[in-house]
């Protein structure tokens, strides 16, 4: 016998739980950036993939105007009729899924005519841990719910579909970089996206044939103060922009520093040039990539750990120890992944290394005291599709 997959075990929880078969089941990827930190909201470069942990959806069709979502991960279910799908009437995790269902009618689809449906979710993409298991849960609704519903929405359509739910519905601040890599992605590829004109570009990253891993090192710390921290950095990359006379960062390069030191308070002015040399970063890593391969671009990763520990302020004591074992046993470069205070690191490491950086991180970390991390191999891999 083969064994259940996760799409097969999604659509029995479905019928499980509802009585009959779904009419289809779709996936959506989590994501790690490979480089290119808060660079999103200010309007610069992001270089992520998808990952091969998917939240997988189960959808089954009804006659009424009734929509209806469960998931494994909460025995909370919840029901809403599609007349009252509004921001201020969602919350807890449904606000995903369902701010999903109204944000594409803030995009031009017709709430007002479509049939309710039944909905079952099953993730393995571990929530907190910055792979974005939420963009994975809007990213599979959104693809799911515009094919039943033959909206007809493209995918970059789709990524600023929930990015819209959460930014609303959810109240969280986020850009449209998550979205983007669980919508875009290919296999072995990272998607080159430029924030301001949403241009998105599939590289290949060639990490199978050239015998590279990345590792992800997710430290299980969560910091309180992720979310004002957060927005403090989007804050502060605002009024330096507004001090430097820009719409947005995206627009003072490296050559523009010196100057920018000379008007801005140090802190801001810190922050500004994480930015500006973070994307400077993104680029020489998609140009690095395409001329020398995977294997050339390690400074860089290790260069933008430093920029975010340093002037952006953003790691923990864990993430820099994590970041700093790989370095030393023998990766070709690591950094923090993800909005910061805490969450993951990513090691770019030869296969056979593998187990030896997680032996000495977990060493590591056991020295210090700190909470075993959690280490795992991620494939970059396809973005959402239609699995049955
Ligand atoms: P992450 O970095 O993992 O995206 P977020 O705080 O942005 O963390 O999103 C996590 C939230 O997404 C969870 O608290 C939950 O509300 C929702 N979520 C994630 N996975 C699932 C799931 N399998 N089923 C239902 N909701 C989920
Ligand atoms: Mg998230």
């Amino acid at each position: 016998m083969t064994e259940a997959t996760p799409i097969d075990e999604t659509a029995a929880g479905f019928s499980e739980r509802y009585g009959r078969a779904p009419v289809g089941v779709w996936s959506a990827p989590g994501r790690v950036n490979l480089i290119g930190e808060h660079t999103d909201y200010n309007d610069g470069f992001v270089f992520p993939f998808a990952i091969d942990q998917r939240a997988v959806v189960a959808l089954g069709a009804r006659d009424d105007r009734v929509v209806r979502v469960s998931s494994t991960f909460t025995p909370e279910a919840v029901e809403i009729h599609l007349d009252d799908l509004t921001p201020e009437s969602l919350d807890g995790w449904s606000a995903y899924p369902l701010g999903v269902a109204w944000a594409l009618g803030q995009f031009g689809a017709d709430l007002s005519t479509v049939p309710g449906v039944d909905l079952h979710i099953s993730s393995s993409v571990p929530v907190g841990a910055g792979l974005s298991s939420s963009a994975a849960i809007e990213s599979s609704i959104a693809l799911a719910l515009d094919d039943h519903w033959n909206l007809g929405l493209d995918r970059p359509t789709l990524a600023k579909v929930g990015q819209l739910a959460e930014n609303r519905v959810v109240g969280a601040p986020t850009g449209i970089l998550d979205q983007s890599a669980s919508l875009l992605s290919h296999a072995d590829a990272a998607v080159f996206l430029d924030c301001r004109s949403l241009d998105a570009e599939v590289i290949p990253l060639g990490l199978v044939a050239d015998g590279l891993s990345i590792l992800v090192i997710d430290t299980n710390v969560t910091h309180a103060h992720a979310t004002g921290g957060y927005a403090a950095r989007r804050a502060s990359c605002e009024s330096g922009a507004k001090t430097l006379g820009v719409e947005s960062l995206r627009d003072v390069h490296v050559g523009d520093l010196d100057r920018a030191a000379t008007v801005l308070d140090e802190e801001t002015f810190r922050r500004v040039r994480h930015i500006v040399s973070e994307n400077q970063r993104v680029l020489d890593t998609v140009r690095t990539l395409r001329e020398h391969g995977a294997g050339a671009i390690g400074p860089l990763l290790d260069a933008s750990h430093v920029s975010m520990r340093d002037d952006f302020e953003i790691t923990v004591p864990e993430i820099d120890l994590a970041v700093s074992t790989a370095q030393a046993h023998g990766a070709i470069g690591a950094r923090m992944t993800g909005g910061g205070f805490g969450g993951s690191a990513i090691a770019l490491v030869i296969d056979a290394l593998v187990p030896v950086i997680e032996r000495e991180v977990r060493a590591a970390f056991a020295e210090q005291g700190y909470r075993a991390p959690t280490t795992f191999v991620v494939r970059p891999s396809e973005g959402a599709r239609r699995d049955a």
